[in-house]
């Protein structure tokens, strides 16, 4: 129904990322399966749906992940990711993207599509929003959300639009080029609900760079270990790549979460470095032999060139600049035994202090949000304000790097469309 310069419908959901088309799609499923229409209305500020989700996985949409284990997913409320996930768990979400045309394949433990292309994922939504009557309204900055005995919704345009049911999909605060500029905290605290401050994740560290500068552009493989206060936080092995703020690659995204945790007012709250292992135990017993060795063999030669085809030269370089305390230019013939055991420990354990993060615009997901006490796990609606949903990145829930995020904006999503259907139905709406 609509009437001049106000919009009502059953069920308004702002923004068509991942979260709010899986939640439009659910409702409009639901609703059909017991013979009834829908009206719902998608509000979405840029020019079309799923803008993020095209930039996902470096084009290729990582979305989901064979190891579900909950610890892969974080809130203040540690269960609720958890309850969420076991009423729509990964075999239900892949069986929803099937229905709509997405067939995945398993790369390691990742879920892609089959295309490895994540236009393809948006175009495969596009087509069942359009299938299932769901109106799409492109180019439409919602700026309010309030209540009296329904909500109303005003845009940018000055048009307002009404509905029973309002579900907040509009994203985190991260990657604000991609339409994400955390406007659900402001309505969410506007209706009462608490709301924790936005932090990166998935994101690069900064750390002290001298080394990380001179090697800019250079990658390694590692085993990283990110140090707090002489405890071991986290630990990753893969791809690490260096750069002039600092460190990043997978390895470095995978433990960047537990890094922002620890910052509060910009500042770290304990000292913490990440150490790279570059070599397994075995081949650092080889290496040290051979460095030995290379002591008579490559007497006459410069330092700079001790690690000859053990490391890429720049690497190289660096690694005994930090392990050493004297030019490069000196004679092997001069290391001492304790010179190479040094030089062995900073290939067992090569500190970069850490000064924090990179910012939001940067990162891949966000920590914090709407506090999920006051949601219920059961069915994304609010325990303070009846017929008002969220989903997706939104809400204080977070997930590692490897799917985790689509994973929980599809398993929301879906659980917020389905009982919004529901209470639909059980209140005998047409
Ligand atoms: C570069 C990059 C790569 C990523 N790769 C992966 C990956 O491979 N695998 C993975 O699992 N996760 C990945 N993520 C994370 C994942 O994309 C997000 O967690 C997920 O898209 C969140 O879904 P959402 O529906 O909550 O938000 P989004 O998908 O961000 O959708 C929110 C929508 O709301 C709209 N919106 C915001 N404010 C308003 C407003 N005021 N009015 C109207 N509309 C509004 C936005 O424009 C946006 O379209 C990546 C993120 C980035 C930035």
């Amino acid at each position: 129904m609509s009437t001049t310069g106000r919009r009502i419908a059953d069920l308004i959901i702002i923004g068509g990322g991942a979260s709010g088309m899986s939640c439009a799609i659910a409702f409009a499923k639901s609703r059909r399966r017991e013979g009834k229409s829908s009206d719902v209305l998608i509000l979405e500020k840029n020019d079309r749906v799923g803008k993020k989700v095209l930039a996902t996985g470096n084009g290729r949409c990582n979305l989901g992940n064979q190891d579900m284990q909950v610890s892969h997913f974080h809130s203040r409320k540690e269960d609720f990711p958890k309850q969420v996930l076991a009423q729509v768990p990964q075999k239900e979400t892949l069986s929803f993207l099937s229905e709509i045309g997405i067939i995945t394949a398993a790369e390691g433990n990742k879920y892609f599509p089959l295309s490895k292309s994540s236009s393809s994922v948006v175009d495969a939504f596009r087509f069942a929003l359009t299938e299932y009557g769901i109106e799409v309204i492109l180019d439409t900055e919602v700026t309010e959300i309030c209540k009296d005995k329904i909500f109303h919704v005003s845009s940018q345009k000055g048009v307002e639009y009404a509905a029973k049911r309002v579900v907040i999909a509009c994203g985190g605060a991260c990657a604000p080029a991609l339409g994400t500029t955390g406007d659900g905290y402001r309505w969410l605290r506007q209706l009462g609900h608490k709301v924790y401050a936005p932090k990166p994740s998935i994101v690069q560290l900064v750390t002290e760079n001298s080394v990380t500068k001179a090697l800019a552009g250079l990658k390694l493989e590692a085993e990283l270990t990110l140090v707090s206060d002489d405890m071991v936080i986290a630990q990753q092995f893969g791809e690490v790549l260096f750069a002039a703020y600092g460190l990043s690659g997978p390895a470095v995204f995978q433990v960047s979460g537990e890094v922002s945790r620890r910052v509060r007012k910009g500042n770290l709250t304990a000292p913490m470095k990440v150490s790279l292992r570059l070599f397994e135990e075995a081949d650092l017993l080889a290496i040290s032999e051979e460095l030995s060795r290379r002591r008579e063999t490559m007497a006459g030669r410069p330092v700079d060139q001790l690690l000859l085809s053990i490391l890429p030269g720049r690497i190289a370089s660096m690694l005994l600049k930090s392990a050493l305390d004297r030019p490069l230019s000196v004679l092997i013939s001069s290391l001492s035994d304790k010179d190479i055991a040094r030089i062995v420990a900073t290939m067992r354990a090569w500190d970069f202090v850490v000064l924090g993060t990179q910012g939001l615009e940067n990162a891949q997901t966000t920590i914090g949000g709407a506090d999920c006490e006051e949601f219920a796990p059961e069915t994304m609606e609010s325990l303070l304000v009846p017929g008002l949903y969220c989903c997706g990145e939104v809400i204080d829930v977070d997930g590692d790097c490897g799917g985790y995020n689509l994973q929980w904006a599809f398993s929301s999503g879906i659980l917020a469309g389905r009982s919004a259907s529901e209470a639909s139905l059980r209140e005998g709406e047409s």
